[in-house]
């Protein structure tokens, strides 16, 4: 995580350094919406009037790393000791085909700010802390909402993206959309279908992460967004309330919230199973890790709706089970936040837990004997046999049966004898 204060002073010397050498500089967008919101920004983009190449050069000379990001489209991220930061010439929207916008290189702040989305991510900050708003975004901030910069309608077709960013900004900051806004989203939703896969499911994963998801979700349903970008879950008859996804996302840690809330709402609103949960991780495109961890919350559900759970051992081998669909912690950070929140899984959710609290060291811990072991005290050869013998020894061991590698092998003998 960034160190804010030494991320922001990082920020401020990328300025100086350029307006040493005789350029203007400015912290812009996001960064400068979230200091005035007295929030920690994530990072810290840069606008300059140096082209990128004299952008590249000029880092070069100052020893900083540099690397030429997006060159083309004007980006070049120099690493500074707090992180990388990203530093992009002045741009003038030329042409766009709904999907990018052709730009030009420019060398004006007020040009750069109409290009951009929304009037509260348009506005410029210098090395001194003054804001430069030409579009009205510090009222907006104050009014907590979100404009376009520009006519709405016309914004959406030069990029359709923007309105999963519209619907990502309101998750995030509870803001709403101006007048008039979600009739253009509306109207113009189809064009959605021109946006690459990965820029609208990274998008939405951001958004159903967010703190105020449920209000955006609720307007996505209401413009018919929802279901252009997720027509797998039409057979929802609604969406979760602003109460359950308070609750799941408590309990999720960051990094995962936007899958496993996902997830959550596929297997509780949409019933989806584990081979449609597969096809849509497949379709949104997502890495084969998400996609597997998407498909585990309905196979999941479904070991925990029919096992028995009668000993610790089975218990733990759920923990195992989520581990290895999801990695290290999946079950406390993906997935019992949302089984917790399902009254049909809390039980065995919370007999999970309970036994992973008390006995969790015991499923984390190497066996203490091994198959070599069991050949060299028993003669046991290695094949299927010795296969059965060592999960049943895993089981044992799992339920506080043994400890010591003695008494383990007091346990083989025994599951010998009855010809285990
Ligand atoms: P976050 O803090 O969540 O990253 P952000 O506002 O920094 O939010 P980015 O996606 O990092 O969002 O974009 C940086 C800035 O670039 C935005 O603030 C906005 O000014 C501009 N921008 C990004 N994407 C678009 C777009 N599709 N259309 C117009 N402007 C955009
Ligand atoms: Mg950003």
């Amino acid at each position: 995580m960034l160190n804010p204060e030494r991320a922001y002073n990082d920020a401020v010397r990328v300025l100086r350094s350029l307006e040493a050498a005789g350029y203007s500089a400015r912290l812009a967008g996001g960064c400068v919406r979230d200091r005035l919101l007295g929030l920690a920004p994530a990072d810290y983009d840069v606008a300059t009037d140096a082209l990128p190449d004299v952008v590249l050069q000029h880092f070069r000379t100052e020893e900083r790393s540099t690397i030429p990001t997006g060159i083309d489209h004007g980006t070049i991220t120099v690493v500074m000791p707090s992180g990388p930061i990203e530093v992009t010439t002045l741009r003038k929207d030329v042409e766009t085909d709904g999907r990018h916008a052709q730009v030009a290189f420019g060398t004006s702040f007020q040009d750069d700010a109409k290009r951009r989305d929304f009037t509260i991510n348009a506005m410029f900050e210098d090395a001194d802390g003054r804001v430069y708003d030409d579009v009205g975004g510090q009222d907006d901030l104050k009014a907590g909402v979100l404009r376009f910069v520009g006519a709405a309608q016309e914004r959406i077709k030069e990029d359709y993206l923007r309105i999963l960013r519209l619907f990502r900004f309101w998750a995030k900051l509870g803001f709403t959309p101006v007048e008039g806004t979600l009739e253009a989203i509306a109207a113009e939703r189809g064009g959605l279908s021109r946006v690459s896969q990965e820029r609208i499911s990274a998008e939405l994963l951001r958004l159903l992460g967010a703190p105020y998801a449920s209000d955006a979700l609720a307007a996505m349903h209401s413009t018919g967004v929802w279901e252009v970008v997720l027509p797998e879950l039409q057979g929802a008859a609604s969406l979760p309330e602003a109460n359950l996804m308070q609750t799941w996302r408590d309990h999720l840690a960051t990094p995962h919230r936007g899958v496993a809330i996902l997830g959550g709402i596929c297997l509780r609103f949409a019933h989806l199973n584990a081979a449609g949960l597969l096809r849509l991780a497949e379709r949104l495109r997502l890495s084969n890790l998400d996609g597997k961890r998407l498909a585990f919350f309905a196979q999941g559900a479904e070991l925990l709706k029919v096992s028995a759970f009668k000993q610790t051992a089975d218990l733990l081998d759920l923990v195992d089970r989520c581990e290895q669909a999801g990695g290290a912690d999946a079950w406390t950070q993906i997935y019992a936040p949302i089984w917790n929140a399902d009254a049909g899984l809390k039980a065995a959710t919370l007999a999970i837990d309970q036994a992973e609290l008390k006995h969790g060291h015991l499923r984390r811990a190497k066996l203490p004997l091994s198959g070599r072991d069991l050949s060299k005290a028993l003669g046991m050869a290695t094949g299927p046999e010795m296969g059965q013998v060592l999960e049943a020894l895993k089981r044992s061991y799992r339920n506080g049966e043994w400890r010591s590698a003695e008494e383990g092998l007091g346990v083989a003998r025994a599951l010998l004898g009855k010809g285990a």
